[in-house]
């Protein structure tokens, strides 16, 4: 027989669609009937195009039914997913920013499968405010007299800027012109907010002259931004919020702050290096603050809008406030951290992100003791694993400069390799509850700080073996 003759009595028995459905029974029940006919017409259609390109396959209900299976599988994988961060980085941007409080899962999951008063005043019987359920924990945590919430900082500092000085000035000095990961850059947010930057000062001096000067008939406000995620060291000079709040007070503008991360405790009172809290920028006269929800607070993604209630009355009517607000889970999660606050001695166990920023070294080395043995025997005798010290990030930004002294585990080629690692690091990746370390010098750094799930942490390096 010729090839094409061949290909022919190949294609012939190729089984129907319905027939391969018959099988199907139980796929059909969990993704429906017509989802499975489609993947169980696309793999018999694969089937037709290798035997047309020449290729002799195993023809049989069963294959087909297995291959449509594993396509069902592969398709219906969720997108986004958890992974286990050994970064380093506690708050890392990419890998979704604070861990949140079992608290906060459990408010999520009441709000979000049944209607809830997210808007709906109880005791009247009528229309309520969202921002009722949190604006008292925001106030009583930052003695402002009044608070709202959108969807993160850089919204909160467009809406802020957008409210209270649309078509007017706002000095800022030139060593906080601030850009946050590429997208959020000071400049240009004032841009999009409809208000005019104007600068002062040098990079690495600004004077309390320097806003005295520029303000004029059309100033707004003068705005403040905390330099998170750089330094200027050396011959430097800024003006405190205090002063600041004075020469505001004295013209009758406004004081703005963008804390960017924030906090709402003492960090120094924990080991950690001292962070601007929002209790103390209201304390010294800031009439506005602005910070995330999901940097140091360790909430849900959010931006803090607090200060005084004139001001904060005006921003909550602005029309953006309504495509910036948040979802009723967001709030929920947000309240349940806020409380937490209330007992700073509870907070630092509960709260994940201060229990990874607080974690003491001894209990990082025990951890690693008991995982260098069972990650060397789950690993080839390709690679060598030692424990060491190594240096955690905070991340977001938040206190930049700062490390915290942690305890990695080191992975390194037990001969030389320039592509094991990678290829090790490519395969935790590939694990169905991904691990991410980092590559240092040749070497794959686990840094157990943020490791709490160690069962899960053993049971995925299993599959790693097995693979
Ligand atoms: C992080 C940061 C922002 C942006 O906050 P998001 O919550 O990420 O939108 C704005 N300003 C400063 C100073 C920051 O550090």
């Amino acid at each position: 027989m010729n090839r094409i003759a061949t290909a022919n009595n190949l294609k012939r028995r190729l089984p129907s669609v319905n027939s391969v459905l018959q099988e199907m029974a139980d796929a059909i029940h969990l993704r429906g009937h017509s989802e499975v006919s489609k993947v169980v017409g696309i793999c018999i259609d694969g089937l037709r195009q290798d035997i047309t390109q020449g290729a002799n396959p195993e023809i049989s209900i069963d294959r087909i039914k297995a291959a449509s299976i594993e396509h069902l599988e592969k398709k219906n994988q969720p997108s986004l997913k958890p992974v286990i961060n050994l970064t380093g980085t506690v708050l890392h941007t990419n890998l979704g920013r604070a861990v949140l409080p079992q608290e906060a899962l459990d408010a999520v999951v009441r709000v979000a499968g049944a209607p809830s008063n997210l808007e709906f005043d109880l005791a009247q019987g009528g229309r309520g405010e969202r921002d009722s359920h949190i604006e008292a924990l925001i106030c009583e945590l930052t003695g402002a007299e009044a608070a709202t919430v959108v969807n993160n900082n850089a919204a909160a500092v467009l809406l802020t800027l957008n409210t209270l000085a649309s078509q007017r000035e706002v000095p800022v000095s030139r060593g906080e012109l601030v850009e946050i990961g590429g997208s959020f850059r000071i400049p240009e947010v004032m841009l999009g907010s409809g208000c005019q930057l104007v600068e002062i000062g040098a990079t690495n001096r600004t004077h309390l002259k320097d806003y005295a000067g520029a303000i004029g008939d059309n100033t707004a406000l003068l705005l403040k931004v905390h330099t998170s995620n750089y330094r200027i060291e050396g011959f430097t000079e800024s003006v405190s919020e205090s002063d600041l709040a004075e020469l505001a007070q004295q013209h009758q503008l406004p004081l703005v702050a963008d804390l960017g991360s924030g906090s709402l405790i003492d960090f120094a009172a924990l080991g950690l290096p001292h962070e601007a809290t929002a209790a103390e920028s209201i304390a010294n006269g800031v009439d506005i603050i602005t910070f995330s929800g999901d940097k140091l607070l360790g909430g849900p993604q959010c931006g803090i809008i607090a200060g005084r209630k004139e001001l904060v009355d005006q921003i909550r009517k602005n029309p953006l406030k309504r495509a910036l607000r948040l979802d009723k889970m967001t709030l929920a999660a947000l309240a349940e951290v806020l409380k937490l606050y209330r007992d700073p001695v509870s907070l630092i166990n509960k709260l994940p992100t201060l229990r990874y920023l607080t974690r003491p070294l001894a209990d990082m080395q025990q951890q690693a003791q008991r995982l260098v043995p069972e990650v060397q025997a789950a690993l080839s005798n390709t690679f060598h694993v030692a424990s060491k010290t190594g240096y955690s990030q905070i991340g977001s930004g938040a206190l930049p400069i700062e490390t915290l002294e942690s305890i990695v585990l080191s992975i390194a080629p037990t001969a030389p390799n320039d592509s094991a690692i990678r290829e090790l690091s490519e395969a935790l990746r590939a694990l169905p509850c991904p691990i991410i370390g980092r590559i240092h010098k040749g070497e794959l750094l686990l840094d157990l700080r943020c490791l709490d799930d160690e069962d899960n942490f053993l049971q995925q390096l299993q599959l790693l073996a097995g693979a």
